[in-house]
């Protein structure tokens, strides 16, 4: 789907093992931003080279003109097909510094954040071209730039990648989804991460991994809403630990996953996580 004169986004379906014999239904985004050369951001799972070369040969480009991909963070949906684009097009690769180790040892990154059906996911490990860090500026020819804004929380080497041309922003999984699955390391990074995110004036365009593009009007009050829902996960765990000062973090996690309307979800480890980054703050009420 094309958004501007620049960019262009791929919905990209996977599959995500959450028990022996179950999977759910996910799909993360990419984007293209065509200009004298290709830009990527973001890679899908293992396997998305291929509807990704095809999109970039229906718009008449050759995929060889993909000069680099840019990963918001180190998870699977994100990286998997980075080895194959880098082998298929010569392209470079850049991610913040702090991604870095987990894109180019996965098993590190298996090793402390297991995911069902991870090696399924990620297409192995690759080597990172060019480390990035807040404030950077990426060339991408033609006078064209990403900015470069770190913001942590979600996992502590994601970025959000500013392109002035469009006033266009991709924030990876940094602004969340109202209503979707609790998944990060630090809410309190996170929330952190987005105010910073709100600070960036005009923008036109914001891009989620998890969600359509929202334009013109839907930029800021998209970014409220993904701060309200951290909130409202706040308060559902506020309420199931009301009370109590020792909580087995599994039970309490179905408790509090069941209040936020998503009884059925597995209690995988990266949930688990995420409910427990909240019990170093219940002394706050309001943590936004
Ligand atoms: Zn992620």
């Amino acid at each position: 789907m094309q958004v501007s004169e620049s960019i262009h986004t791929l919905k990209i379906p996977f599959k995500l093992r959450v028990g022996p014999d179950k999977t759910v239904d996910r799909f993360v985004f990419a984007y293209l931003i065509f200009g004298d050369q290709i830009c990527l951001i973001d890679s899908g799972v293992a396997g998305s080279e291929a509807v990704i070369l095809d999109y970039i040969k229906n718009a008449g480009r050759d995929p060889r003109e993909i000069s680099r991909i840019i990963f918001t963070h180190s998870h699977p949906d994100h990286i998997g097909a980075g080895p194959a684009l880098k082998k298929q097009t010569g392209c470079k690769l850049a991610a913040h510094i702090d991604a870095k180790p987990w894109i180019e040892n996965v098993d590190e990154q298996y090793a402390q954040r297991p995911v069902g059906n991870f090696y399924d996911l990620v297409g192995g490990p690759v080597d990172i071209d060019l480390g990035l860090k807040d404030g950077d500026r990426v060339d991408l020819g033609g006078g064209r730039t990403l900015e470069i804004f770190h913001t942590p929380g979600h996992s502590k080497g994601s970025i959000s990648l500013l392109f002035d041309k469009d006033r266009a922003l991709f924030t990876g999984d940094a602004v969340p989804k109202p209503k979707t699955v609790p998944i990060y390391e630090n809410v309190a990074v996170s929330i952190e991460s987005i105010k910073k995110l709100k600070q960036i004036k005009g923008l036109e365009i914001l891009m989620a991994s998890w969600d359509d593009p929202q334009l013109g009007a839907g930029v800021y009050p998209s970014m409220d809403a993904g701060l309200q829902w951290f909130q409202q996960i706040h308060e559902a765990v506020l309420t199931e630990t009301a009370g109590s000062d020792a909580f087995d973090t599994d039970d309490l996690s179905a408790r509090v996953l069941k209040r936020l309307g998503f009884p059925e979800i597995p209690l995988v480890p990266i949930v688990v996580t995420s409910i427990g980054a909240h019990l170093k703050l219940l002394d706050q009420q309001k943590l936004i």
